[in-house]
């Protein structure tokens, strides 16, 4: 288990379609780990294997509701219900904050860390979070989502972070 670098908007990396991952086995649970880890070391609350540099589709979250993290192996949203705004940031493209709509209530099908089918419903910033890093498993990120303004406010910001990337 050892805390992964993060990468940063800009990379490559973040704009792939991720791979669907056709087994679970101690490789991929080593990786689970590794993300958990580097996702609390940042202070995130969620971590998607893009955002490590591994194109596949495995994310990690974690909203501190005491539930523990949790990790979601080829995720797919069977249901949808309501939307919200709300603002959200990304540890990859650190100190922006873009306002996104989505669905408030979800239900997600996934294999779990144990290699099993699991199906849950998700509200509010669970459901929030689910759906941001499952967006990262298809190369999509909250600036996609952003304003006219949000742009503007963000541009400097957003260059500086992709000199950064090519840096990192
Ligand atoms: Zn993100």
């Amino acid at each position: 288990m050892s805390q992964l670098k993060i990468r940063l908007y800009g990379d490559p990396c973040l704009r792939q379609k991720c791979d669907t991952v056709t087994d679970v086995g101690s490789a991929e649970r080593m990786l689970i780990q590794s993300m958990i880890q580097t996702m609390h070391a940042h202070k995130g609350i969620g971590l998607a294997a893009p955002q490590v540099g591994i194109n596949r589709r495995i994310l990690v979250i974690d909203i501190n509701d005491g539930q523990g993290p949790l990790a979601m192996i080829n995720p797919t949203i069977v249901k949808t219900n309501r939307y919200a705004d709300m603002e959200e940031g990304c540890l990859s493209i650190p100190n922006v904050h873009i306002v996104v709509e989505r669905p408030y209530e979800i239900i997600v099908r996934y294999t779990n860390a144990d290699n099993k089918e699991e199906e849950k419903r998700f509200t509010e910033l669970m459901a929030r979070a689910v759906q941001h890093e499952m967006d990262h498993l298809d190369g999509k990120l909250i600036v996609d989502y952003a304003s006219d303004e949000e742009l503007d406010k963000y541009r400097d910001k957003l260059e500086e972070i992709k000199k950064q990337a090519k840096n990192n």
